[in-house]
C-alpha cells in the first residue's frame, strides 16, 4: 500500500491537471454514514425508495421525517476531514483543478475547494414547491412536518432526488473536467450510481490514469482504474498530499 501511495504522489506531482471524483465514502470519517455498507442508511430502509422524488411528492411528511430531518442533524454536525482538506490543498498548489462530487454535504467547499461540481446539488438550502422561495436548511422550523413556506407551500431540499435529472450544466462541466485531466482520483465512490460512475470511464478514454481510494473494490477496479489503494480516505489522501509536497520541494532544490 505504501508503494501505491508513493506512486500516486509521483503521478500527481508530474501531472498538469488532476481531477477528483468523490462519493459518500469521503465523508464517512466526518461522521456522515454512506447509504450502502455497514452503518449505512440502507440497513434501516432503502434510500432509493425513500429518497425517490415520487415518494417525496406522494408523502412529503414521511420523507421529511425518515430521511431529511435526520440528514440535517448529521450534516450540521459534520466537519471536513483530512481527505477534504488534502484535496483543497492540491487545488491551492495549482495541481488539482476540479472536484466532482456526488455528496450534498458541502464539506469540500468548507475545506477550501473552489471548483466543485455538485452532481446531486447541496443540502444547505430548501426551496418552496409553490413560490420557489428559498431558506437555509439550518434555519427552517421543524415543529411542523413537512416544513412550509410563508405562502403555505412545502419546502424541499435543493438536492437531486433519485428519479430526478442531474442539471445539464453540471453534467457538462463534469464531462469537460473528466476529459481534460491526466490523473483522476476516485475517492470513496462506489461507482454504481450513474452518471458519476461514467466519469472515470471518460477520463480513462481520454488518456488519464484513474486511481481509486476505497476500503472496498468497485466495478471500476481492475478495469477502468489503474489501481486501487485499499484504505480509508482521510489517512490515504493525507499521505499522498505529504508525498506530493515532498517531491515538489525536492524538484525545486
Ligand atoms: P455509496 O454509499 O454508494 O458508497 C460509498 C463508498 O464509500 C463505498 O464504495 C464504500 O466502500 C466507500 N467507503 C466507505 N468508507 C470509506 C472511507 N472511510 N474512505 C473511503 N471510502 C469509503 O455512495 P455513493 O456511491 O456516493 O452514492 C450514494 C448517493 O447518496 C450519493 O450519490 C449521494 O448523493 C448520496 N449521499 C450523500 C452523502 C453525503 O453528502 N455525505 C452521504 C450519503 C449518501
Ligand atoms: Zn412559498
Amino acid at each position: 500500500m505504501e508503494d501505491l501511495i508513493h506512486k500516486t504522489a509521483r503521478l500527481i506531482a508530474d501531472s498538469r491537471h488532476v481531477v477528483a471524483l468523490t462519493g459518500a465514502g469521503i465523508s464517512v470519517e466526518s461522521g456522515i454514514p454512506p447509504f450502502r455498507g455497514p452503518g449505512g442508511l440502507w440497513e434501516k430502509f432503502d434510500p432509493m425508495e425513500v429518497g425517490h422524488i415520487q415518494s417525496f411528492m406522494r408523502d412529503p411528511e414521511k420523507v421529511w421525517r425518515l430521511l431529511i430531518s435526520e440528514m440535517r442533524d448529521v450534516l450540521m454536525a459534520a466537519k471536513p476531514n483530512p481527505a477534504h482538506l488534502g484535496l483543497a490543498r492540491l487545488e491551492e498548489m495549482g495541481i488539482l483543478k476540479t472536484v466532482i462530487t456526488q455528496n450534498v454535504d458541502g464539506l469540500h467547499q468548507t475545506a477550501g475547494s473552489r471548483d466543485v461540481v455538485e452532481f446531486h446539488g447541496n443540502f444547505a438550502w430548501l426551496r418552496c414547491l409553490d413560490c420557489g422561495g428559498r431558506v437555509r436548511t439550518v434555519e427552517v422550523d421543524l415543529s411542523q412536518m413537512p416544513p412550509r413556506c410563508d405562502c403555505g407551500g412545502i419546502f424541499r431540499p435543493e438536492c437531486v432526488f433519485f428519479g430526478e435529472m442531474i442539471p445539464p450544466l453540471d453534467l457538462d462541466r463534469a464531462q469537460i473536467a473528466a476529459s481534460s485531466c491526466d490523473v483522476m482520483l476516485v475517492v470513496g465512490c462506489s461507482a454504481v450510481v450513474q452518471p458519476a460512475a461514467y466519469m472515470p470511464v471518460i477520463a480513462r478514454q481520454s488518456g488519464a490514469v484513474v486511481i481509486e481510494i476505497n476500503p472496498e473494490p468497485t466495478p471500476l477496479t481492475g478495469r477502468t482504474s489503474a489501481f486501487l489503494i485499499q484504505g480509508k480516505a482521510g489517512p490515504t489522501v493525507e499521505k499522498i498530499v505529504a508525498g506530493v509536497t515532498r517531491i515538489i520541494a525536492d524538484k525545486r532544490r
